[in-house]
């Protein structure tokens, strides 16, 4: 790491802070006064990662089973992320989108070839900074197809921003915020005959997730997203899949909706590493409606950010790693499933909920934590497992060693 660290910038106070005992509660006061009150508090400090472990500022080691939050597929300071991002860096690091990259470029042609698996020239990208502005994009398409009606699901996540929360279900997250734009209904998630009662010939878009990672990572049933596939052409509308969680190989695959040619697909969690970047996909006649003028962005396809996306494809290829997401995800399931207190356990490849049977998450996501484990819990019944799609099959099993122990010691209790 010494090579990247420009000692001007390198204060005990932005990197290791004072080590030792206290170190987290004294940072820990400071975000409490510095930052917006947004998040909870967080519960630890951390200061480095290598692969899938993370140090906090009082030197303990955690394995972690969340990839903040889906995102660093490859583990903390990948070898081919850090040579991608600092050569880019180091050669051209911005220049708006007045004028063009090889490296933007190269990840848009990556990205419909591999991902969306369609042919040169039937399909493109917007790039953006994050989830929900790949989404407020995709909301701006459907605006522009002459119709206004959209239908969303129960249970819905698809970011805080004003579009993005008009079509998340959560009223929490809503009502404060109203009035939001407008004409969007919601229907159960993985219910086809109320999707049926509510897509007509005036609706522009459905906009689901193909499995509902806030709510639980909650999968709909076999068949359905090939059914609303078929139902939103009948019908003229766009299908919208957002895939910001579950895509670029999370669940096993670069899509969890392949081969359901959804005309607008969005990602981003997976997409950077960490590198914050997300895109619109658009297929088809959705892929030309965006005209100059339309929507824009400034950072949006900075070349860094889109070198990273290429480096985190090209190392997802080169070591099988959705291949891996598969594999271990199988090996997750299977080994938590017989825990005690485990009711099922379920999602796709290395994007899982473990639902109990009790609210216990919070204090079982506690107790792992405390052992070193970072995982987290949307429900209070459900403890979400999305560690990097580089875990081995040793360190899956160390996770469910733990989380076995953990749930003897509480199921000893109630
Ligand atoms: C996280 C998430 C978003 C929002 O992405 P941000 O990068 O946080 O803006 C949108 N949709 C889904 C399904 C998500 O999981």
């Amino acid at each position: 790491m010494s090579e990247f660290t420009n000692p001007e910038f390198t204060s005990s106070e932005l990197t290791h802070a004072p080590d030792g005992q206290g170190a987290q509660a004294e940072i820990t006061h400071r975000y409490s006064r510095a930052m917006m009150q947004t998040f909870a508090t967080p519960k630890r400090v951390f200061v480095r990662g290598e692969g899938i472990h993370l140090w906090d500022a009082e030197g303990n080691r955690h394995q972690d089973m969340l990839s903040g939050l889906a995102v660093t597929s490859l583990g903390q300071a990948h070898p081919a992320v850090l040579s991608a991002v600092t050569s880019q860096l180091s050669t051209l690091g911005h220049v708006s989108n007045l004028f063009a990259t090889p490296s933007q470029v190269a990840l848009a042609e990556r990205l419909v070839s591999t991902v969306l698996a369609a042919e040169p020239g039937t399909a493109r990208v917007f790039f953006t900074n994050s989830g929900t502005e790949a989404n407020e994009a995709a909301f701006k398409v459907t605006r522009l197809t002459g119709r206004t009606k959209l239908v969303a699901m129960e249970g819905s996540f698809h970011g805080r921003t004003a579009a993005a929360l008009a079509i998340t279900h959560s009223p929490a997250y809503r009502i404060p915020f109203e009035p939001l734009p407008g004409e969007v209904v919601f229907v159960p998630y993985g219910d086809l005959d109320a999707l049926r009662g509510a897509v007509d010939d005036q609706t522009a878009a459905v906009v689901m997730e193909p499995i509902q990672g806030e709510n639980g990572v909650v999968v709909p049933p076999p068949g359905y997203l090939q059914a609303v596939r078929e139902l939103t052409r009948q019908h003229g509308a766009l299908l919208w899949i957002d895939e910001v969680q579950t895509g670029m190989g999370r669940t096993g695959q670069w899509l969890a909706s392949a081969g359901v040619e959804a005309d607008l697909v969005t990602v981003a969690k997976g997409l950077g590493n960490g590198f914050p970047i997300g895109a619109l996909l658009a297929r088809g006649g959705a892929a030309t409606l965006l005209q100059p003028g339309h929507h824009g962005t400034t950072f949006g396809g900075n070349p860094v950010a889109a070198i990273a996306g290429l480096a985190v494809m090209a190392v997802i290829e080169r070591d099988e790693l959705l291949e891996n997401a598969r594999a271990r995800g199988d090996q997750l399931a299977s080994e938590i499933e017989g825990l005690p207190l485990v009711d099922h356990v379920r999602g796709a490849g290395l994007l899982r909920g473990v639902q109990f049977i009790g609210d216990i998450a919070v204090r079982v996501n506690d107790a792992l934590l405390e052992r070193g484990f970072i995982t987290n819990a949307p429900r209070p019944s459900v403890l979400r497992v999305a560690p990097p799609l580089i875990i081995t099959a040793e360190q899956v099993t160390a996770f469910t060693t733990a989380l076995g122990e953990v749930l003897e010691a509480i199921a000893g209790d109630v």
